[in-house]
């Protein structure tokens, strides 16, 4: 079981900037005062009481912590420490200065596919390594996979948030309706046992955004997205492609795959000629190829803003809700900021398109 320290984490760390926020809190830079070396903080509300609708199970934060302390590798962001309070857990996790990856790639004028697909390798390389050690991810997206240092030669790629990941367990079946609707495999929606495969759909939906600037099953509503998902209703829409090579599209083609044992595992997709060219031609290929700046660019702008808008929502419905409590009372839940109050709205389209499949059937 991971142990969490007792001490104020403030005694030992000074608590700076904050750098993101989540759904259960903030993430902020830290620095170690007996050494000065910064740190990322990210600070977790735990539920008060088992009728509270805010903050999360202590549980939950364990198994975060626990699979994070089982992986160490480059392209996974690494923890130290971990720290427990009355009301909220302080993880202690290696600094990610160089911000998201999308964003990073959004600044450039052009990106040929050979340059994309560095960053690729090294998504696959940390996903590889986790699927060895059996753990899936569960929430591979733009937003989770960041970089060590924008400003080096050859940023290192690291992927964070490991809040909704699992270790699986021989023998033990899992099921989960979590994710954001967007990169969520259609087993996950269907509520079907999951493997890893699960990852390995939403690398597939992330390369075909990386190329085109589109999100494959994207519809007007949560809903009809996971609608799209669940018929596997995608094209390579021509205009967008034109740049593309075919070996990417191959790539995308064997990842978005329904039936789960059928897609590329990240060892398979390491090997595959997109990533691992085997002769001049294929390199060649590559190099001619680009990904569609023009289209990725909106994509990216319209993904910030939705961030944005989201925050802004939670932090209304936060203002909202201890409104209420104040009104209710002093015995009601005190929160610290405003993230922390924000619902989970990526599970509720699943479990709601869910009902609604096995209603029809
Ligand atoms: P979610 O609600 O998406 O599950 P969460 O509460 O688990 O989020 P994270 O996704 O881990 O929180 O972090 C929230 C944000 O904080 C990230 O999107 C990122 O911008 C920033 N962040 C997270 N970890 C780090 C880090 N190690 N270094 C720098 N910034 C980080």
């Amino acid at each position: 079981m991971a142990v969490f320290k007792l001490d104020n984490v403030e005694d030992l760390y000074e608590i700076g900037n904050v750098l993101g926020s989540g759904h259960f809190g903030q993430v902020r830079e830290v620095r170690e005062r007996s050494t000065s070396v910064l740190w990322a903080g990210k600070f977790l509300k735990l539920k008060k009481g088992a009728g509270s609708r805010l903050g999360l199970e202590r549980k939950s934060v364990e198994k975060e912590v626990e699979i994070l302390q089982g992986l160490q590798h480059q392209n996974i962001m690494s923890i130290r420490d971990v720290f427990e309070s009355r009301a909220e857990v302080v993880l202690i996790i290696e600094l990610i200065k160089g911000g998201e990856l999308f964003d990073f790639i959004a600044e450039k004028e052009n990106l040929t596919e050979t340059e994309a697909i560095e960053f690729m390798t090294q998504i696959l390389e940390g996903v590889s390594y986790m699927h060895k050690k059996n753990v899936g991810h569960f929430d591979l997206k733009p937003e989770n996979i960041m970089l060590s240092d924008k400003l080096a030669p050859n940023p290192d790629i690291k992927i964070i948030d490991f809040g909704m990941a699992h270790r699986f367990i021989l023998g033990e079946e899992y099921k989960s309706l979590g994710g954001t609707p967007q990169y969520i495999a259609p087993e996950i929606i269907n509520f079907e046992p999951l493997g890893t495969a699960a990852d390995m759909w939403s690398i597939g939906v992330i390369t075909y955004i990386l190329l085109s600037g589109l999100s494959p099953f994207q519809g007007d509503t949560d809903e009809e997205t996971l609608r799209n998902i669940v018929s596997m209703s995608y094209e390579f829409e021509p205009h967008h492609f034109s740049q593309t090579s075919n070996m990417a599209k191959d790539f995308i083609l064997k990842l978005l795959v329904k039936d789960q044992s059928k897609r590329m595992t990240a060892d398979e997709c390491l090997i595959h000629p997109w990533i691992k060219p085997l002769n001049r031609t294929q390199i060649a290929k590559r190099n001619r190829s680009s990904i569609n700046m023009k289209s990725f660019k909106k994509f990216n702008a319209r993904r910030k803003w939705k961030m944005s808008f989201n925050m802004v929502s939670a932090c209304n419905r936060f203002c909202r809700m201890q409104l209420q409590c104040k009104a209710r009372g002093p015995e009601q839940p005190e929160l610290r900021d405003c993230e922390s109050d924000q619902e989970d709205t990526g599970t509720k389209p699943a479990s709601l398109l869910r009902r609604r499949l096995s209603s029809n059937s």
